[in-house]
């Protein structure tokens, strides 16, 4: 049988937002009302996957769900956004990934993250994807499922000549150096470069002398992204860091921003393999921006149709 050839693969995370709206933050033991309830579509894999796809890639979801309602219900919506749901596994061992989100007036939140399902996804299932992965350009993971089962998936990724994009978030303080060498791009915001670094980022020169430590530890490039500044981009073939300034927006919610950026990035890096990454950069900038004018996370998600062709 011809494996099916992807422009992205993601091997990550899938998590159910349960948001309620409040007046204020509940109290241990208190029981109030709020006033709206919606469920979203999250977990960074996921995210990154979907805008991707919404840009035109031939994308592959690599996860976990459990065999319920809310794990079904994903599944659909990888369908509903064109996402090859082949490797998306289903188990009775444990509940699709949820965050259980209350919002407050003031904008505030209180979140409990349970991983559920994404945490069983393991090399169990990679060898199951090992050969469509050799028929792949992009291969996308995170820190949103096991460490472990992340850097499998980047090997072998590597040593099948596929190109990597590695987002090590949420960030943990002692991560396994090898991320690194395996990461063509190694792509951060601020508070991860931070965590990572131990130094403060909070501007562009300060983002260039993380992104060069970083890039240190063996990495093919990195950037970091800086919210409404853009972002910064370093090679280690270049000795110069540089700064992609975006366009200035009103932003309505930046939730998920960051996975925008990356389905972006990995979308323009299967699709125009030759580009400077400057230039994927500056793209990925513009896609992020549009999506923090809307709210909602994968809501905000701009497709192909609704973006300038000179993004294309
Ligand atoms: P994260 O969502 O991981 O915190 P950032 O806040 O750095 O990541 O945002 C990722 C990207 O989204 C930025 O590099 C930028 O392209 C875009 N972006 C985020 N916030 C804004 C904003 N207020 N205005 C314009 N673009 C933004």
């Amino acid at each position: 049988m011809t494996e099916e050839a992807f422009d992205v693969m993601v091997v990550g995370s899938c998590m159910t937002d349960l948001v309620s709206q409040a007046p204020r933050l509940p109290k241990a033991g208190e029981t109030i009302h709020g006033h709206k309830f919606f469920i979203g579509f999250g977990g960074k894999g996921a995210n990154q996957c979907i805008q991707a796809a919404r840009l035109g890639a031939k994308t592959a979801m690599v996860c976990k769900v459990g065999k319920d309602f809310f794990g079904d219900n994903y599944i659909q919506n990888f369908k509903d956004n064109g996402v090859h749901t082949g490797f998306v596994g289903q188990t009775f061992s444990s509940a699709t990934g949820a965050a259980s989100i209350i919002v407050n007036n003031a904008g505030e939140n209180a979140i409990v993250i349970v991983a559920g399902a994404n945490m069983l996804l393991d090399s169990e299932e990679l060898q199951k994807v090992l050969p469509a992965i050799s028929h792949t350009k992009v291969m996308v993971c995170q820190l949103e499922i096991s460490p472990q089962t992340s850097l499998q998936a980047l090997r072998m990724a590597q040593e099948n000549r596929v190109k990597t994009i590695f987002n090590p978030a949420p960030a943990i303080p002692d991560l396994d150096p090898d991320f690194y060498r395996v990461s063509d791009v190694f792509c951060c915001n601020e508070s991860e470069a931070e965590l990572l670094t131990g130094s403060s980022v909070a501007n562009v020169e300060e983002a260039h002398q993380a992104g060069q430590e970083l890039l240190k530890r063996g990495c093919g490039s990195v950037i970091i992204t800086l919210g409404p500044q853009g972002c910064v981009v370093l090679k280690a073939q270049e000795s110069t860091p540089r700064h992609v300034p975006t366009a200035a927006v009103t932003a309505v919610d930046t939730t998920g921003a960051g996975d925008s950026f990356i389905g972006a990035l990995a979308f323009y890096m299967a699709h125009y393999p030759t580009m400077p990454l400057e230039e994927m950069a500056r793209r990925s900038n513009q896609v992020a921006g549009i999506s923090v004018q809307a709210a909602g996370t994968q809501t905000s998600y701009p497709y192909k149709k609704d973006l300038p062709p000179e993004l294309f």
